[in-house]
């Protein structure tokens, strides 16, 4: 078979959807800006891991991606790289509020989350801000007062921040669920849905999740559009 046949055989990846690219198997081959590819040799890396490879082109042509991969194989970087390609993009105005956003369930992933963006975002000048639940809302106001390109956020806390009208979510074209399943376990499927109201109907949408049960099917059947399904290993 072809070469991407023969890396998504050894690497279990699954695939599904019209004409999905085939895997970026080095950093070279992603065409990132050489700020990145300086971030990700900085961080010691060899190669994406398959979750990446697979999932960077399919984001990078704009498409809507539903992600089904264990924890610890690369999500985050998955979505971030190909985000910050989109700020790139655009013309965005970080005063009007984000261009990117990503819903997360916890405080804690919430704020691995956004070192990552904001170690590997930091050469490429975007500016990331953290919303979580259990701290108070002053700081997290006061850097969205200040502009932002990136949210990361758990839906509770972006959801009392709406309704404050403290953010406006009209710019954002780039909306990511991470860890969608353990999103709806947790009971957020309500914010979560009213968060994404807010959010223009005209975006790219990326859904990455640990299991693939009725529920995040049902979510991601409402929310993506034609998207292409990626699966790392025996996830079902
Ligand atoms: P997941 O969200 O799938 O659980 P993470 O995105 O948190 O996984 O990544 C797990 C760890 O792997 C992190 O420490 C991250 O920095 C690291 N990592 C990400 N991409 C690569 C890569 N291409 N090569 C080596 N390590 C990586
Ligand atoms: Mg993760």
């Amino acid at each position: 078979g072809s070469s991407a046949e023969c890396y998504r055989r050894r690497h279990e990846i699954s695939v599904s959807g019209d004409n999905v690219p085939p895997p970026l198997t080095t950093f070279e081959a992603t065409g990132f800006p050489s700020e990145i590819l300086r971030e990700v040799h900085h961080a010691g890396f060899s190669a994406p891991t398959p979750i990446q490879a697979q999932s960077w082109p399919i984001a990078l042509q704009g498409r809507d991606i539903v992600a089904i991969a264990k924890t610890g194989s690369g999500k985050t970087l998955g979505y971030l790289i190909p985000g910050f390609m989109h700020l790139k993009r655009r013309h965005n105005n970080p005063q009007l509020g984000p261009t990117v956003l990503v819903l997360s369930p916890t405080r804690e992933l919430a704020t691995q989350i956004q070192e990552e963006a904001v170690k590997f975002g930091k050469s490429s000048k975007l500016s990331c801000t953290c919303l979580y639940g259990g701290a108070p809302k002053v700081h997290q106001l006061r850097d969205l007062d200040r502009g932002t390109d990136i949210v990361v956020a758990t839906p509770g806390r972006l959801n009392d921040i709406i309704e404050m009208k403290r953010v406006s979510l009209h710019q954002v074209s780039y909306l990511v669920l991470d860890e969608a399943d353990r999103m709806l376990d947790m009971g957020f499927e309500p914010q979560i849905r009213k968060i994404v109201k807010e959010v223009p109907t005209r975006r790219q949408t990326l859904m990455y999740t640990a299991t693939w049960p009725k529920e995040v099917r049902k979510i991601a059947a409402d929310l993506l559009v034609n998207p292409v399904q990626v699966n790392i290993g025996n996830v079902d």
